[in-house]
């Protein structure tokens, strides 16, 4: 992911909106590139920063700390996104598989 896209997508990641293809690649934008990281962190920390103002909560948060949440979070999702891939490939491989073996059956029974 390019700087550019990242910057594009810190939006949809502070409201909690962002699509399920990017988690991947925004997370890991994130932890690699420090200086996206510094905008994300900025980002976060007004929107987030603002509802809570509004919410006159008087709970102390720790925008930071949730921010890591968050991304850990997406890395999360984005793995299981991934195993569901695996999953789900693997399941037609076998299906594959036993179609052929099928077919074998039926040429030489
Ligand atoms: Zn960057």
């Amino acid at each position: 992911m390019k700087c550019s896209d990242f910057n594009q997508l810190i939006q949809s990641f502070t409201e909690d909106t962002l699509e399920e293809e990017y988690y991947d690649s925004f997370v890991r934008h994130a932890r690699e590139c420090s200086e996206c990281m510094d905008e994300l962190e900025i980002h976060y920390m007004i929107r987030v920063g603002l509802e809570r103002m509004e919410d006159e909560s008087t709970k102390s948060f720790d925008l930071k700390e949730e921010l890591k949440n968050q991304l850990l979070k997406y890395e999360r999702l984005a793995d299981m996104r991934f195993k569901r891939k695996v999953y789900h490939t693997v399941t037609i491989v076998i299906a594959e598989i036993c179609i052929i073996i099928n077919v074998i059956q039926m040429l030489y029974l």
